[in-house]
């Protein structure tokens, strides 16, 4: 799957949210989208982030993108309604989402977890998901076939000691996938997980300090899976939960 070409076309003209776009990962998935020309809608918290990758899109020559500033932390079932209808009104349709922005936490025992940092996480990662799609899906099933992408772990599938609070999220994420893809099926929009893998982002530097970023592939070197899962080649796919580098680290001499 990392070595998917995609066409040079494949999401031309099709709209795209990605949330978490101004960094590590989803930040690439922009400019990849862009590149394949997706009309890439930008959401995110840190404008400022936002507004780089937005000129990144256009200094390499993708179609105009546009910026959501949104924090998913203190976001309201309104907000996202009201992002649906602006999105129908200035696109006209959704051909698919990267559920991507997350949030780590505090890693450590599940003894210590506190009451408002389980919360946070669960804000964030799984129940801004939840309000979203919600919100999205009249829109998405009305520019059928549409594609959503949500993001897993490796802890998402396998639980693992002093990941806590994010591991029980991306539990979580696997789990609503599923039940939309079932429920979803036959209306044209599919549900699907990709798991990253170890990448070499700001988050995966907090949560491993000591090791040494080399060692691990750039968001770019992950893109394969991401376009393949957004594009019409995976129309068949639903319900699935892929990883992006099943051999986890980069090979030498990368
Ligand atoms: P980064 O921390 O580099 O980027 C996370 C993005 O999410 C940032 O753009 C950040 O915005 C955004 N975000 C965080 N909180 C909020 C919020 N409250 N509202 C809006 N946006 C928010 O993480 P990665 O790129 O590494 O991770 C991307 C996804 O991949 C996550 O879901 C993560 O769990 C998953 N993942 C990553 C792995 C890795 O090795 N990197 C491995 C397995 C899974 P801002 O910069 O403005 O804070």
């Amino acid at each position: 799957m990392l070595d998917y070409q995609a066409a040079p076309d494949l999401l031309k003209d099709k709209v795209i949210l990605i949330t978490g776009a101004g960094d590590g990962i989803g930040r690439q998935a922009a400019l990849s989208y862009g590149a394949h020309g997706a009309i890439v809608i930008l959401l995110g918290k840190t404008v400022k982030k936002l507004e780089a990758v937005y000129d990144e899109l256009l200094a390499q020559g993708s179609p105009e993108p546009a910026i959501v500033p949104l924090d998913l932390q203190g976001a309201s079932r309104q907000h996202y309604l009201d992002m649906a209808e602006t999105l129908r009104q200035q696109f006209g349709r959704l051909d698919g989402v990267l559920f991507n922005a997350g949030l780590l936490g505090v890693l450590g025992p599940f003894e210590m977890i506190g009451e408002d940092e389980w919360d946070k996480v669960m804000q964030v990662n799984v129940k801004s998901q939840f309000l979203m799609t919600q919100a999205l899906l009249p829109l998405l099933k009305a520019s059928a076939p549409a594609s959503l992408v949500y993001t897993s772990s490796g802890v998402g599938k396998q639980g693992r000691a002093y990941w806590g609070s994010y591991a029980v999220s991306k539990f979580a994420t696997e789990g609503m996938m599923q039940i939309l893809a079932q429920e979803l099926a036959g209306t044209g929009v599919r549900a699907n997980c990709i798991n990253p893998g170890a990448t070499r982002t700001g988050m995966r530097a907090r949560a491993y300090p000591g090791e040494d970023p080399a060692a691990l592939r750039t968001p770019a070197e992950i893109m394969g899976p991401y376009l393949y899962l957004m594009g019409d080649d995976s129309r068949a796919l639903n319900g699935e939960s892929l990883d992006a580098q099943p051999d986890r680290l980069r090979p030498r001499g990368h």
